[in-house]
């Protein structure tokens, strides 16, 4: 099977999550993360930050559109660069 490097394999599971990828591309993205470990590291942390984003914008807070806290756009902006440096 051929392995695509990490770059394309994180793309490729990001797009995943939002639309169908062909099942190739799937069974190769899953056969990367078997063996990748930073990979791996990389597609937690950006679970982590969808379920923070998440759990920042549920239904309550929205409704009351208050701006959001700067502490709030700190652990974002952390989260975000902590990503960033694993790609
Ligand atoms: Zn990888």
């Amino acid at each position: 099977m051929k392995h695509p490097p990490c770059k394309k394999v994180i793309a490729a599971w990001s797009e995943s999550l939002e639309h169908s990828i062909p099942l190739t591309l799937r069974a190769q993205v899953w056969y990367h993360l078997c063996f990748c470990g930073p990979c791996r590291r990389c597609i937690r942390q950006i679970l982590a930050i969808r379920d923070l984003l998440r759990s920042m914008f549920d239904t309550t807070e929205t409704q009351n559109a208050a701006p959001l806290p700067a502490a709030r756009k700190e652990k974002i902006r952390a989260a975000m660069q902590a990503a960033r440096k694993t790609i």
